[in-house]
């Protein structure tokens, strides 16, 4: 009962603390308010004037600055679905900052009247799929959506049972489609499926046979899955869509850097497939984003769908996608796309940056070998060798967490009793402030 006495006034303490006068008074007096009532509300000693103070400041500072914060990643995964995938290229960063003004995404210049914001990116990814249109929506997720919404509602969809799978974050092929209003019908086993079997399964009620790219798991040995091109003979002869969702996709031949092969969009358009939809930030290295491309009578239906009025993106977002495209368009994209510059860097370059990164800071730090993983559900089998700016301690959780809390954020791996710095997830222009952040952390 005692302690009660010691909590101070609201007032006295909005007063004391270094935001009076500078951020509104009803900001402060909230969370003095919100504090006092978390000091009431706990059984141990009230702390003096001046400490209350201090985790008042602490709580505003917390509000203003917010828990997103901008991170170094060391961790050796590099698309990191948590630390928001791909980073961006300098020409798609400056081009989503160019068009946070105001910008013709919906008005036509030439004839200065409202123009149509779904064909923008329409030249480039036609050009770089080979497909008739193009559309893009918030991400992947939505575009599959999108497609079922426009052409399957209350109708069957086919899908093999080895492809009838969880992406991740509970996106569950099987709930998707019952949400979107079709009839999930599956055919085949988890491992084997052959075109008789979605031969068999359609009827007058099927709109389409979706393909879903396992991204994230391989099943191996004793499988079979038909080739995409004899599902598009399958589905044209007996006139239903055929919807192939890649996943990640690839523009690139990743094979050309010693991975397993990724389904390359314009393959898979060439195969014979109608719609092929795929992720903006994952190996094509661009912002959030969902991009379908396919025939225009495929297309054209989800372009007018209310939906899409829900799943547009907005101005930046559609610049960013654009300059992304635009270094593919013109067969930079491997030394812009810091995604690619990632997976192409060479060992060696890789082990030169850790070894002037640990000349720099001295003892206590070794490079050591490791593998990288491509992470955001794109090739889950393979590594990249690597190298790493290894310290090894008894405390490396504490550590770990004291790099999380510097500002730019640093994300390590722990493993073996050590902390490891993946150089090759981190970006060259980082190298310095990962310097200062780990530094300071030896300063300590
Ligand atoms: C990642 C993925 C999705 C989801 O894509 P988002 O862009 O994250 O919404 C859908 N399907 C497949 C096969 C995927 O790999």
């Amino acid at each position: 009962m005692n302690h009660h006495r010691a909590i101070p006034a609201i007032d006295t303490l909005v007063k004391q603390s270094q935001f009076h006068g500078e951020l509104p008074h009803q900001l402060l007096v909230g969370e003095a308010r919100l504090l006092c009532t978390q000091l009431r509300q706990q059984s141990d000693d009230i702390p003096p004037m001046a400490e209350i103070v201090t985790r008042l400041d602490t709580r505003i500072m917390a509000v203003l600055q917010g828990t997103q914060q901008a991170v170094i990643n060391a961790t050796g995964v590099l698309l990191q679905t948590n630390l928001g995938r791909a980073p961006l290229s300098m020409a798609a960063q400056a081009a989503m900052l160019l068009h946070a003004g105001a910008s013709s995404i919906e008005y036509d210049l030439v004839q200065g009247r409202r123009g149509e914001r779904n064909q923008h990116l329409t030249p480039l990814l036609t050009r770089l799929t080979g497909a008739e249109a193009g559309l893009i929506v918030n991400n992947n997720a939505a575009a599959l959506m999108l497609i079922l919404a426009a052409h399957a509602v209350g109708k069957e969809v086919i899908v093999s049972r080895g492809q009838a799978v969880e992406i991740g974050g509970g996106f569950r092929i099987p709930d998707v489609l019952r949400q979107s209003g079709a009839t999930l019908v599956e055919v085949g086993t988890t491992n084997r499926t052959y075109v008789a079997d979605y031969a068999e399964a359609i009827s007058e009620r099927t709109a389409m046979i979706l393909c879903v790219h396992t991204s994230n798991f391989r099943v191996r040995g004793f499988v079979h899955e038909p080739q995409l091109s004899e599902l598009a003979d399958l589905a044209h002869t007996r006139g239903i869509w055929l919807v192939d969702d890649v996943g990640s996709g690839t523009l690139l031949d990743v094979a050309g850097y010693g991975l397993t092969p990724e389904p390359r969009v314009p393959d898979r358009i060439a195969a014979g497939a109608d719609i092929v939809c795929f992720s903006g930030d994952k190996l094509l290295g661009g912002p959030q984003a969902g991009l379908i491309v396919g025939r225009t009578a495929a297309i054209h239906p989800l372009a007018r769908h209310p939906l899409m009025r829900a799943l547009r993106v907005d101005k930046t977002i559609m610049a960013g996608v654009h300059a992304t495209l635009a270094s593919y368009v013109k067969g930079t994209a491997h030394h812009d796309i810091p995604i690619w510059q990632m997976i192409d860097a060479s060992v060696a370059t890789i082990q030169a940056r850790a070894e002037h990164l640990r000349n720099r800071l001295g003892a206590g730090w070794q490079v050591r070998e490791c593998r990288s993983a491509i992470g955001g559900g794109a090739l889950p089998e393979d590594t990249l060798a690597s190298y790493a700016v290894v310290r090894h301690g008894l405390d490396c959780a504490t550590w770990a967490r004291r790099l999380r809390l510097q500002r730019p954020a640093v994300v390590t791996r722990i493993a073996d009793d050590a902390l490891w710095c993946d150089m090759r997830s981190v970006l060259p222009e980082h190298d310095d402030a990962l310097y200062t952040a780990l530094a300071q952390l030896t300063a300590h």
